[in-house]
Parts: structure tokens; sequence; C-alpha cells
């Protein structure tokens, strides 16, 4: 085997929730207690063998994991490059949400919860949690920016239908980070009955331990899937990286093949200029946002900015404690995609293998594009992290008013 084990990079954090010097846990001495409570019953039912089951037969028969590995012959001949797909697009409601979204739900019925409360912005985490929430009939309250809903409404609609509560929020900018706030609040009044399932590997110690884990089944077939097909590596591994969940869960099955180079990719928005992109490993400084201390987008002043991207699922101002830890030792490299760039690349892989990315993903396919540029004949692994059926209507309007001719 070319790619022996030379990197031992810890997968999980420590005790206090820390990896290296992100994470942790600031959030209100009442709260500390129930989130160890909830720290202790997801490592003992990480291990335990039916919880494992229960989960394994749902992702098996209700999400339909293992999603493929495809390798995209098109692309790859007129790319120069070996470039293979990993098929979250494939999971049910679209994205790779539901493998957190399952393992959460399972978690909170194990702890005795009733309901299960949710924050989302662009709606596809509304739409995975409620729909777990239905599966394992536990009541759902979902916050959700007053902008957002009017932007999102068919998954506004979806999550009214799976039988989910949909909670407006009107307070600041009345989008995402608005909308953490609340949910957060609400659970503090609910937390005994109630559980907090967040849609990233961020806010406080446990949820991005427990999020990465229910993500990391996509590294681990990929993986197996790569090697059955070439009988080695890949040389490159790429996802694109909001709060950090769909590439963190590729990437961790990678980080001790020292061989595997591996590329987040963050969303260059509009430009470098602040609260324009949502950048934030590339441009952000150390902060603490919603109760974990990470790398943060700051305006001069020093407070959190407003972050921005055409695809709602990455503009968040914060990112993952991981990946600011495997930034700080160097071990993924981090780099951008413009919004123009994603657009491109949506209608590439439209066009040449027919596939509709969403338009998060469509940040990583134009980032392997580019990297297949500048090393030809490289074997190249996307993380293809959801289908772009919610940014069709979207993207058609976007074109005319950037005036981007696709013919
Ligand atoms: C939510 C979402 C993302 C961004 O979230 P991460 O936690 O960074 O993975 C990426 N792609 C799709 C399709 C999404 O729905």
């Amino acid at each position: 085997m070319e790619n022996t084990i030379q990197n031992n990079i810890n997968i999980m954090p420590d005790e206090n929730g820390f990896f290296g010097s992100y994470g942790g846990q600031f959030i209100d001495d009442e709260l500390k207690a129930e989130f160890k409570k909830i720290t202790d019953a997801f490592l003992f039912y990480k291990d335990d063998n039916n919880f494992n089951d229960e989960l394994n037969q749902l992702l098996k028969d209700y999400a339909g994991r293992p999603s493929a590995l495809y390798y995209a012959k098109n692309l790859s001949s007129k790319y120069g490059a070996e470039i293979y797909l990993k098929r979250e697009d494939l999971n049910h409601t679209g994205a790779h949400k539901i493998n957190h979204s399952l393992g959460e739900a399972l978690l909170a019925k194990k702890l005795g919860k009733k309901k299960i409360i949710a924050e989302t912005g662009a709606g596809q985490h509304g739409v995975a949690t409620a729909t777990a929430a239905a599966l394992m009939g536990l009541e759902c309250d979902i916050y959700m920016g007053e902008v957002d809903i009017k932007k999102e409404k068919p998954n506004v609609d979806k999550m009214k239908i799976l039988g989910a509560n949909v909670i407006s929020v009107t307070s600041g900018k009345a989008t995402l980070k608005e909308a953490v706030d609340s949910a957060f609040n609400a659970y503090l009044n609910e937390y005994e009955t109630a559980i907090y399932a967040i849609g990233s590997v961020v806010g406080p110690h446990p949820f991005p331990m427990i999020v990465e884990h229910f993500q990391s089944v996509i590294g681990k077939e990929a993986r197996r899937q790569f090697l059955e097909k070439n009988n080695s590596l890949p040389d490159c591994i790429i996802a694109c990286v909001g709060g950090g969940s769909n590439s963190i869960g590729l990437f961790d099955a990678f980080l001790n093949d020292n061989n595997v180079k591996i590329f987040g990719v963050e969303p260059l928005g509009k430009s470098a200029r602040i609260g324009e992109n949502a950048a934030t490993l590339t441009y952000g400084s150390d902060g603490i946002i919603h109760g974990f201390k990470c790398k943060l987008l700051k305006d001069e002043k020093g407070n959190t900015a407003d972050a921005y991207s055409i695809a709602s699922g990455l503009d968040y101002p914060g990112a993952g404690p991981k990946h600011c830890y495997l930034q700080s030792i160097g071990r993924v490299e981090y780099v951008t995609i413009s919004d123009d760039e994603a657009i491109k690349a949506f209608f590439e892989l439209s066009r040449t293998e027919g596939i509709i990315p969403a338009l998060e993903s469509s940040h990583a396919i134009a980032y392997a594009l580019k990297y297949a540029g500048e090393n030809q004949g490289a074997k190249i692994l996307v993380n293809l992290s959801g289908r772009g059926d919610k940014d069709v209507e979207f993207v058609l309007n976007e074109i005319n008013v950037r005036h981007i001719n696709i013919n």
C-alpha cells in the first residue's frame, strides 16, 4: 500500500470538549449538568450494539445508505483528472443532513425526550429534523428567521406537512444567527423534556462531537469504496465548509493517511471584504459564538460580522472547532470559491454528468475542477453534499441578475 499511516490525529475532543484550543462549552451553569447527561448518554450509545443496529438499519433502509461513489467519467476526461463523487445527494431528503438528524432523534428517544428543538437557515436542517421527528414520533419545533421563511417557502411547507411547528424569529437580521439564539433560549426553558438538535458540527460541547460522529459514516464508506475501485487512496479529498459537518464527515477517515491532501472549500461570496463572504477559516480570527470557541468573522469593532454566500447553507460566521484545529496543525488546507465560480460549476456538473448539485456542493466541485487543472491526472474525491432541486429557481434568476451566459 502506497499510503502508510503516519499521522496520529485524535478524532475525539478532550473531556472539556476542546480540539486544541477550539470548542469547549461557553454556556450557563444551569445547562452544564444537562449537557453532561447528553454527553454521557452519547458516549454510551455510540458504542452500544442495539443503538448502532437500529441506526444502521435506518441509514440503510430509510436514508438509502451506503450512498454511491460515482466515477465522473465525462468530467474526468474533460478536465484531465480522475474525479469521484460521493453521492450524498442521493440520500432521503437530498443531502447529508439526514445522517445526523436520524442519530440525534434516536438519541433523543433513548434519553426519553418528547420534543426536538432546532434552528434552520435555508430550511435543509429543519426538513431533515422534521423528517426524523415524524419517523420517531417526536414533537418538533423549528426556529427560523422571518427573512428566511419568506425566501425558503418550499422547505417551510415541507416542515409543516411533516408536522413540525415552524416558529418565526423576528429579532435582529431575522436570519440564521438569530434563529440559533431563539432556539437556544426556548431550549433553556424546556431542556427537561426536549433536546436541541443542532444542524452542524458547531455549538457547545458535546454537539460538535455528536454531529461529527453521525456524519463520519460518509468518510468510512467513501474510503472503503475508493479502495475497492482503485486499490489505492485518492490523491486529494475535497468538501465544502459551512459549519463543517459534511466535510468533517468525509475527512475523519482520511486524517491519518498522510499522502492524502485534504481541502475544505469556503464561500468567497462576492469578495474578500468582510460582510461579502463566509470564509471564516480564511478571514476570521479567534472568538466565541453560540457557546463555543472558533475562528469567527468580525467587523472592525470586533463584533461578529454578517456572513454572506450565495449558498445559504454555507453562510455562517463561525466554523466547527475541529476544522479550526485541523487548520492550526496544518492537516487540512482551507481554500475559497466565489459565488460566480460556484454557479459555473453548478452548470458544468449538470451538463457534463446530468447531476444538478446543491449550490453548497457546487463550491467543492468548482475547487475540484481548479485543482484538476493544476494537477493533471490526480485522483480526486469530492463530497457531493446535496442535490440542487432547492436551488433551481434561484439560480435561474441569479444568472439573469449577474448577466451570466450559460449557452
Ligand atoms: C447544510 C448544507 C451544507 C453545509 O453544512 P455543513 O455543516 O458545512 O456540511 C452543505 N451542503 C448542503 C447540501 C447542505 O444542505
